[in-house]
């Protein structure tokens, strides 16, 4: 069993939850002026809900968490608080997972106190019902478990993000190398997944760029913290 429940999703999987995601605001008879993408997960659905429904207006507000892959804990904020007019418009504001709520509610609530749009709803890939501070108005699956989604657009932090987890962790028992297949399959153990030596060569660059870990001939070696 693995320490973190984790889905690796494919891209295609993305395109097909797109689709339906479409075909429930049209079946709904809603007619967005206007997407809005949360940055930065909701980026790749919003755009192809912008094709899937033939919508021209794409805009983006980003919210910031302090806080990693599988760990988000601290307090959400507009990052650039930037003001439009929609006044008249009719809003989509979409992001990839509603997991707190925290994100969709900020954005949400920033949209229609500022930007005034005439109407604005919620879609989303998944909801994680158990958990989530809200419903969003348009979603494909509820995810009663929750699950740490790797989407294609976080793999290379995702993964370094985890290898960081891994070599803290095992520090703290004694464990201060690692060969790069110890790595992996420690890896694999603990999330379930296999992301693929591009990205496990990736994560392993940024940690010895940012000074976790260091290179001593084929062995991965943790640095004094
Ligand atoms: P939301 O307001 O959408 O619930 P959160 O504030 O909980 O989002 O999390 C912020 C962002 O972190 C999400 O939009 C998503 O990009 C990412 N995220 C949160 N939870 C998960 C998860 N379980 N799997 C994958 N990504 C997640």
């Amino acid at each position: 069993m693995p320490k973190v429940n984790t889905k690796l999703v494919l891209w295609d999987e993305i395109v097909g939850w797109c689709w339906r995601l479409a075909d429930k605001v049209r079946m709904e008879g809603f007619k967005p002026d206007v997407v809005v993408a949360i940055a930065r997960g909701g980026y790749v659905p919003a755009r192809l809900l912008c094709d899937f429904l033939d919508i021209h207006d794409l805009i983006s507000l980003q919210i910031l968490h302090w806080g990693k892959a599988a760990e988000i804990t601290a307090v959400a904020h507009v990052k650039y608080p930037f003001v439009v007019d929609l006044s008249g418009k009719k809003v989509l504001l979409v992001d990839d997972i509603i997991d707190t709520g925290d994100s969709v509610i900020i954005a949400r609530d920033y949209i229609l106190s500022k930007w005034k749009p005439a109407e604005l709803k919620t879609a989303a890939m998944q909801w994680i019902s158990p958990v989530a501070k809200i419903k969003p108005d348009f979603y494909v699956e509820e995810v009663k478990e929750w699950v740490w989604y790797q989407y294609p657009w976080t793999r290379a932090e995702d993964t370094t993000n985890f290898f960081e987890k891994i070599v803290k962790e095992s520090a703290k028992e004694g464990k201060l190398e690692w060969t790069y297949e110890e790595l992996v399959k420690e890896f694999r153990n603990w999330y379930g997944i296999d992301v693929g030596e591009t990205y496990y060569r990736i994560a392993l660059t940024r940690l010895l760029e940012n000074g976790l870990i260091e290179r001593r001939g084929e062995r991965y070696v943790v640095r004094r913290q």
